[in-house]
């Protein structure tokens, strides 16, 4: 009856229908989506710019393959490259692939091996991602890793100083570390990533495939710093559901990735390109970003207010619209009782409860949901 690998510990929910920030499923009963499809739907689900602009790519055609010239590959990288710090985009499928073609840029164009990430970072889940990501539980029975990744305390510049030197091609990080538990990066440890990687020849990664697109207010969560990284890389919110990975990097290193070097059949597909061009028109937008960081600010000072009496929860941290409410003990039965009470959330981590609402959230739904949290968790605890 199962026919698919049993990857996954699933929800008991089958998804019937999906509209904004609502999910119904098939016996009709309706959750309020703090989920996002893991960060991907931004904009919601079932955007009618992001429909349309599907649509009529759609009419148009959806497949030729990169032996051809394309305007819409062009008018997506415009939109990154104009509203970054960046030059070129190589476009494909994933994250995990966004993080794989910028591994190998950076071997390529400094012809180094030696990659440095941190503990409790996620980078995805092929050979070379999975060996970047520094997590023991992701890399469990799949050994030996790629060789010469290092990984690092995050936030510990004395860590990172003890072992940079001009062996290292790259250091690969996340601003806000998603999986490990929304935990942001300091500006002083993010710049003095950007000036060791300056001083010894490497180039300074940003994975934002959980933080780009606008989660955090900004473009990308980059910019909330004054940072300017070699390479970032993209997906999750890129094309609001449907599969696209992107890889940015600045000008000097169009030279490494010439043709032939590397490559992707489905890499910029016309269908996620035209939602990605629809996604990137209304988010890369002043008013736009600005209401994100208000709407961030109301959800963590409505949770803070919630649980202000309660030590149970430990700390409501975040940036913008990713969220984590830090609790003293394992998160995942109460995730369980919220989504049963109709709220769907993430853990992040043991302990953490992460919140990833569609950046469209009304502050109705935000008022909703803190209510839902604080009746689940009060209950939870005084059991
Ligand atoms: C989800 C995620 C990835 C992996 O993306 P996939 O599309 O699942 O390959 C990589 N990095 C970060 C920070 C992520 O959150």
């Amino acid at each position: 009856m199962d026919a698919l690998f049993p990857t996954y510990a699933r929800w008991d929910i089958t998804v019937e229908s999906a509209e904004g920030a609502i999910i119904i499923d098939n016996t009709g009963k309706k959750y309020l989506d703090f989920v996002s499809g893991i960060a991907v739907c931004n904009l919601g689900h079932r955007h009618p710019a992001v429909v349309s602009a599907v649509q009529e790519q759609l009419e148009k055609y959806w497949h030729v393959s990169n032996l051809f010239k394309s305007d819409i590959q062009q008018e997506v990288a415009q939109q990154l490259v104009l509203n970054s710090d960046l030059d070129a985009v190589f476009f494909c499928n994933s994250g995990a692939e966004a993080n794989e073609a910028a591994l190998k840029l950076a071997r390529k164009y400094t012809q180094k091996s030696k990659v440095i990430t941190f503990k409790q970072s996620f980078h995805g889940r092929t050979f070379g991602t999975m060996a970047a990501t520094g997590q023991e539980k992701i890399h469990s029975g799949f050994g030996p890793l790629l060789h010469e990744f290092v990984y690092l305390p995050y936030n510990d510049c004395d860590a990172l100083e003890r072992e940079m030197d001009d062996t290292v091609a790259a250091v690969m990080v996340e601003v806000v570390q998603g999986e490990g538990g929304v935990i942001p990066g300091t500006k002083e440890f993010l710049g003095k990533i950007e000036e060791l990687c300056l001083q010894y020849g490497s180039l300074f990664i940003i994975d934002e495939v959980q933080t780009g697109i606008g989660r955090t207010g900004k473009a990308f969560a980059y910019q909330q710093y004054n940072l300017s990284p070699d390479i970032i890389t993209l997906a999750k919110g890129l094309g609001s559901g449907l599969p696209v990975g992107a890889m940015l990097g600045k000008e000097k290193l169009k030279e490494a990735f010439g043709p032939g070097t590397h490559g992707s059949t489905f890499g910029g597909n016309p269908i996620s390109m035209a939602a990605a061009k629809a996604t990137l028109s209304i988010i890369f937008n002043k008013e736009f970003l600005a209401d994100v960081v208000k709407k961030g600010d109301y959800l963590q000072s409505e949770l803070t207010k919630a649980f202000i009496d309660q030590d149970f929860v430990t700390e409501v941290r975040g940036s913008g619209l990713i969220m984590g409410i830090a609790c003293q003990n394992e998160v995942a039965g109460s995730i369980t009782v919220l989504r049963e009470n109709g709220l769907l959330t993430l853990p992040a981590g043991a302990n953490v409860i992460r919140l990833l609402p569609p950046l469209t959230i009304t502050y109705e739904e935000i008022n909703e949901a803190v209510q839902i949290i604080k009746n689940t968790l009060v209950a939870e605890y005084s059991n």
